[in-house]
């Protein structure tokens, strides 16, 4: 049986990729120090033979005893108003913990998957975003603790590949949403939903024109799972191609929820990015994988789940 860490383990992404990786066989170990993670991601784990869970910041050294054939290194805040509160975590784990993940790999021969993201391209001035783009990035913008800790962790990650021969990859992730989801994370996704189904306004930053392209949590960890078996240690972009405006999102969420709600307009955030979406072709001809849940399956899942949340 085989043995994976899952650093942010407790988080959304984490813990869909903990259950996939259970359903695959392996042994699992979760990291998390809960700083934006929620321990109940993790309640149907309870007693599960195959699953333990380590309480630790990953910025300080990591020990796991024991062999570990992969890890998974997914601990960071990840939402907009979670690395604006959270700046100097947010620097720390993608620069600190990502080193001490691959510290943690080269000593025990274990591969290891760094969950990058489509921020490394910043506010993107080619579209859509293909893995040879080196991205658009305000290094001392409030976005830049996140943008530059994860190019940061990118660069530690391909060094450790090229100077220490690390087994490693790279996936760039794209919006991704799904159940688990905190409601009050400040995404786009929880945001709007949460406004909907208690009826009030949806706040929609900026006059709503800037675009996003959203992939449902299971076809994100599919392709994850894919890269993680593969032997290509470049960047790989895992997202759904399927672009629209907030605007169009916001009108969307209404229709689904069937919401009274109406929709107001807030100040869009610095350097927000105008437009996002990935593409996909290197996943497709690496992996042989492509996004098969549509929005509305996808975002009906997610509101269903949410429902008894809000
Ligand atoms: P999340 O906030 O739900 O999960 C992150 C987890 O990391 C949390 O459980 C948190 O407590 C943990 N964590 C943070 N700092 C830590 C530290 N120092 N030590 C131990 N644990 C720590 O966010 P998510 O959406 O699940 O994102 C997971 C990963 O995927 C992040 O690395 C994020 O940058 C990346 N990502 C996510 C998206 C997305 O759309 N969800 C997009 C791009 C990249
Ligand atoms: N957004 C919005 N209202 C909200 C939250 C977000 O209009 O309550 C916008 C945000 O300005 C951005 C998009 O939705 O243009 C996606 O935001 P999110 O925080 O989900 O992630 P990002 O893609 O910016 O990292």
């Amino acid at each position: 049986m085989k043995t994976a860490v899952v650093t942010g383990g407790a988080g959304f992404l984490g813990s869909h990729l903990t259950d996939r990786l259970l359903l695959e066989g392996y042994r699992v170990i979760g990291v998390d120090n809960f700083i934006t993670g929620n321990p109940a991601n993790l309640d149907h784990l309870k007693g599960n033979p195959n699953y333990s869970f380590i309480e630790q910041d990953v910025t300080k050294y990591i020990d796991i005893p024991g062999e570990i054939d992969f890890i998974f290194h997914f601990a960071s805040p990840a939402s907009p108003i979670d690395y604006l509160e959270l700046p100097i975590q947010t620097l720390k784990v993608g620069s600190l913990g990502t080193h001490n993940a691959l510290g943690l790999a080269l000593a025990k021969k274990a591969g290891l998957l760094l969950a990058s993201t489509s921020e490394c391209y910043g506010d993107p001035l080619v579209h859509p975003q293909t893995e040879e783009y080196w991205g658009n990035v305000n290094p001392i913008g409030p976005r830049g603790v996140y943008d530059e800790a994860k190019r940061f962790a990118e660069a530690m990650t391909m060094a450790y590949h090229r100077y220490h021969h690390v087994d490693t990859k790279i996936v760039r992730i794209f919006n991704t949403y799904g159940p688990r989801m905190r409601l009050k994370d400040g995404r786009v996704v929880p945001a709007f939903i949460g406004e909907a189904l208690k009826g009030e306004p949806i706040s929609v930053f900026g006059d709503g024109s800037q675009t996003r392209s959203f992939c449902f949590v299971s076809d994100l960890i599919d392709g994850i799972y894919k890269l993680s078996q593969s032997d290509f240690h470049e960047p790989v972009n895992i997202g759904n191609p399927n672009e629209l405006t907030i605007k169009e999102f916001a009108e969307r969420i209404v229709r689904i929820t069937g919401s009274k709600s109406t929709i107001t307009f807030q100040p869009l955030p610095v350097d927000d990015p105008k437009q996002r979406r990935p593409d996909i072709t290197r996943a497709g001809k690496l992996l042989g994988w492509k996004p098969v849940v549509d929005l509305e399956t996808g975002l009906s899942r997610t509101i269903e789940w949410f429902k008894s949340r809000v």
